[in-house]
């Protein structure tokens, strides 16, 4: 006879310190079970090849930690209403406690479990355990949601000194016996062709890696972030991405850490919080304005016309093969590591949605496959901010001069020498630009454009007045884009 347990569902929060689903079985006292659903579900909830990577990592790392500490994850998979019924049968729960996910699909499906289950007599309780706060209750003066971020950010940011914190779990009370666990390697979460070879160099997912992580950067990075962010060849980031992503470390921990060990806030410290304030405003604008993944939010950017099938650009662009070897470097960083620096997702995304005028969606469903830290809400805003049509978003009419932004950001060219190697034996001047380079410089480094290296794709200045004049055609105004 199944007796009395408290169930915990985890999902994008797959840690034990600042865990108030677990915090609250411990506190019911009850046997805990704590459980992860594979949904397999497809739409925008499907995972990109990248993710599944981490998540086999990541649920690999807890499972440990939970067995560390007398307990143990129950990997489950199947549509999560079924799997829980199923659970609660099994064990005879009579609690559920979850993280809530803020994603379009998530809420619905949230918001119906748990009226199911309340209405079977159960307790359920879900915690906000992924943003410093709740997208909802985030509005301006009149009563509406934000869509700049610097007042979004003014507003809340007051309130960052009250965040908290709660301790790490130590122990959970384990259940008399234990329902079955799926086996994580029959999910096939892992590539089958190995091409992932990258990411163990790169990345430890799992809790310990993210507070490795975070410790790393508070020592050194963090005292220059204002400068070195922008220069992608240093370490000059958190690289805390995916682990915020799947939830191994809260942002509420990040700010704490931050005030207990630097004491009074440095600038540069303040510019990396209201980089976590991004963080924010992307849930904020998610929450917001649902339809954002498909749609780009400014409407006028519906009648763009974008370029349809370019087979060749497309190849060129995913492959990191356009002849510009700062995108070029950007797009084999994705591919071997499943990261790529924010500057250069930048630059990336310019290029592909001004110069080769393919859809913000085309790029953001390739990061959404390749990125480790793919994350519905920072994907969709990053690219309706690089394509010009999303919540305060760069102008279209900017367009990076993916030259000038590889000489000014990697001016030693250190990570095009890293990322395209065949462009290395080039000295500084052409390193960026190597169709100008002289015959013999080229010929010195090895270089033969159209053999060891592609020339350029397109002509960045007739790429970049036609696209002006696309943007032109659909006569955006300031009035029309609200
Ligand atoms: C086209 C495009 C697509 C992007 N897609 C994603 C994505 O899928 N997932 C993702 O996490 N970020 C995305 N970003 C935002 C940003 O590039 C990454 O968060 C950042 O590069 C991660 O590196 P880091 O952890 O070293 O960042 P740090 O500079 O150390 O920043 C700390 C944290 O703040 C958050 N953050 C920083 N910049 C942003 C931003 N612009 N928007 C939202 N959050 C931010 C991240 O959680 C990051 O880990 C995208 C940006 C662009 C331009």
């Amino acid at each position: 006879m199944p007796s009395d347990c408290s169930i915990v569902w985890l999902q994008r929060d797959l840690r034990l310190d600042d865990q108030p689903a677990f915090a609250a079985a411990v506190a019911r006292g009850q046997p805990v079970i704590p459980v992860f659903i594979h949904s397999g579900a497809g739409g925008n909830g499907a995972l990109g090849s990248a993710s599944a990577w981490w998540l086999h990592h990541s649920l690999t790392a807890l499972g440990s930690q939970l067995e560390n500490i007398g307990s143990r994850l129950i990997l489950r998979s199947g549509e999560t209403q079924t799997v829980l019924d199923q659970l609660i049968q099994e064990t005879g729960a009579t609690a559920v406690y979850w993280s809530r996910r803020y994603e379009p699909e998530h809420i619905v499906r949230e918001q119906h479990l748990l009226s199911k289950l309340r209405q079977r007599g159960l307790t359920v309780a879900r915690f906000n355990s992924s943003l410093l706060f709740e997208p909802g209750e985030v509005q301006t003066r009149t009563g509406t949601p934000y869509q700049v971020f610097t007042p979004f950010w003014k507003s809340v940011s007051p309130r960052l000194s009250a965040i908290s914190a709660q301790p790490e779990i130590k122990a959970l009370r384990r259940p008399a016996t234990w329902p079955a666990s799926e086996s994580l390697t029959a999910w096939q979460l892992l590539p089958s062709i190995p091409w992932d070879g990258g990411f163990y160099h790169r990345w430890t997912p799992g809790e310990a890696g993210a507070r490795q992580r975070l410790k790393q950067f508070l020592k050194n990075a963090v005292f220059q972030y204002a400068t070195d962010r922008n220069h992608p060849a240093q370490t000059g980031t958190s690289r805390l991405s995916p682990h915020l992503h799947f939830g191994e470390i809260s942002p509420h921990r990040i700010v704490l850490e931050l005030h207990q060990q630097l004491g009074v806030i440095p600038d540069d410290a303040r510019i990396f919080l209201s980089e976590i304030g991004w963080r924010e405003f992307a849930h904020h604008i998610l929450y917001h304005f649902p339809q954002t993944p498909q749609e780009p939010l400014r409407k006028v950017f519906q009648r763009f016309p974008w370029n349809q099938n370019q087979p060749s650009e497309w190849r060129a662009w995913t492959h990191g093969q356009t002849g510009y070897p700062i995108v070029d470097a950007g797009m084999r960083e994705l591919w071997t590591t499943g990261w790529m620096h924010n500057r250069v997702r930048m630059i990336v995304g310019s290029f592909l949605t001004k110069d080769l005028r393919i859809s913000w969606y085309e790029g953001a469903r390739w990061f959404w496959d390749t990125l480790v830290d793919a994350d519905l809400a920072s994907n969709t805003l990053g690219w309706q901010w690089v394509g010009g049509c999303g919540a305060d978003a760069a102008p279209y009419f900017r367009i990076f001069n993916p030259v000038s932004q590889g000489e000014k950001f990697d001016a030693t060219g250190d990570y095009v020498r890293r990322w395209v190697p065949e462009l290395a034996r080039l000295s500084n001047p052409w390193i960026h630009q190597p169709w100008n380079a002289p015959d013999w410089e080229l010929t010195q480094a090895g270089v033969r454009l159209g053999e060891t290296y592609p020339a350029p794709i397109v002509d960045h200045a007739k790429a970049r007045v036609a696209a002006l004049a696309a943007f032109q055609s659909i006569k955006v105004t300031d009035s029309q884009c609200d």
